[in-house]
């Protein structure tokens, strides 16, 4: 089960909902990773169960595969300040 939190930047403003790390659904594997491209957070699968087909990280907002695993102190991809979880967002699963 996975649920996403709303982080917030200190310094920008900006806010992503995403779990903040890495956590299995029922059926997917889902990593918190930095899209390069559009400079968003996005929660990108990177494996579904049952299946041994690797899956090529993509973001959800720009279909750009230029991802990075999100480092636990949580930079912000505008401004490289720091972003703080905040309240619990929604549970998906
Ligand atoms: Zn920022
Ligand atoms: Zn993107």
């Amino acid at each position: 089960m996975g649920i996403f939190y709303t982080f917030t930047c200190d310094c920008c403003g900006y806010t992503a909902d995403v779990q903040g790390g890495r956590d299995a659904g029922e059926n997917v594997e889902m990593q918190t990773m930095i899209c390069r491209r559009c400079r968003k957070v996005v929660d990108v699968p990177i494996h579904w169960f049952g299946s041994n087909e690797p899956v090529r990280p993509q973001c959800s907002k720009c279909e750009g595969t230029d991802l990075a695993a999100w480092p636990p102190r949580h930079p912000c991809p505008r401004c490289k300040g720091r972003m703080i979880k905040g309240e619990m967002a929604t549970i998906w699963d």
